[in-house]
């Protein structure tokens, strides 16, 4: 599966628009293989499914998926106005929309997307985005899709990139086109664990480039990332994106760190059966 993922990312362009079906038709043809060999089980606590929705009914409940109001911009449960978490935040996307926090559950996903290659998690987490934005209405421009890029060394070393993973489970939900030929990351950045949120910014500074400008020009995007932070990756590939002609950039991320603490009332744990596909 690796091997053919890493296959898939290098096609050449020359396959244009017959390279997203091709895509669909190998991903389908790989899961019917994958139920066939592999029963579903739930990827967090390997309780058989009848049918592979990922994860098992306790299990979609453990992600915490964030629900009601939010902020408008940066997608923060709640109703404070201005919005606490972003007041300070000079974003140049319109508006981040995230599944969950980041929960325990969310990040044991994230790590076996990562680092265990359990691409499965990917699609699982991806499939749920987009039925949180198509619930939502978050998707009605019909944006083009684009995965943030991971630098080519590091996508030579995981041999797949979890964020387009996410983005073409995402938008096979929503029937959107995905480019993830459009943006690339041209300088690998240093780890931005230990940096503060503007020295984050800077760390981000001309590290994307829009490499197909063509394929942006004059379109909203939506931009897909695994885990947003402080939103400094979202925002230097916002900017690139709009400097290319972009109309409009919207984020979507499977998890952002709110600041649970301050908002305890905010999110509910309830799942939601929309969610269960
Ligand atoms: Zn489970
Ligand atoms: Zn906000």
């Amino acid at each position: 599966m690796k091997l053919l993922l890493q296959a898939i990312s290098h096609c050449s362009d020359g396959m244009g628009v017959n390279r997203d079906a091709f895509v669909r038709l190998l991903h389908s043809a790989g899961e019917s293989v994958q139920a066939f060999v592999y029963p579903p089980h739930c990827l967090l606590c390997r309780t058989p499914l009848d049918e592979s929705n990922g994860l098992c009914p306790g299990c979609w409940e453990t992600l915490d998926m964030i629900k009601g109001p939010r902020c408008g911009r940066c997608g923060c449960p709640g109703l404070s106005d201005p919005c606490t978490n972003c007041a300070d935040k000079d974003f140049v996307f319109s508006r981040m929309s995230a599944l969950t926090p980041f929960s325990r559950s969310v990040q044991r996903m994230v790590h076996m997307l990562k680092y265990q290659g359990l691409t499965a998690a990917g699609q699982t987490l991806g499939r749920a985005l987009g039925r949180m934005l198509e619930r939502e209405s978050l998707a009605e421009a019909r944006p083009v899709v684009v995965p943030v890029p991971l630098h080519g060394s590091r996508l030579r070393e995981r041999g797949y990139n979890q964020s387009v993973l996410i983005a073409r489970s995402l938008a096979r939900v929503l029937d959107l086109p995905v480019e993830d030929r459009a943006l690339k990351r041209v300088r690998a950045t240093e780890t931005q664990t230990n940096l503060d949120s503007a020295q984050r910014g800077a760390n981000m500074e001309g590290a994307f480039l829009v490499r197909r400008k063509d394929l942006v020009r004059g379109r909203p995007v939506l931009l897909v990332d695994d885990v947003v932070t402080t939103g400094a990756t979202a925002n230097a590939c916002a900017a690139a994106l709009l400097e290319a002609g972009a109309s409009e950039v919207d984020v979507a991320a499977v998890a952002c760190p709110y600041f649970d603490a301050e908002k305890p009332d905010a999110r509910t744990a309830v799942p939601d059966s929309a969610l269960f596909i």
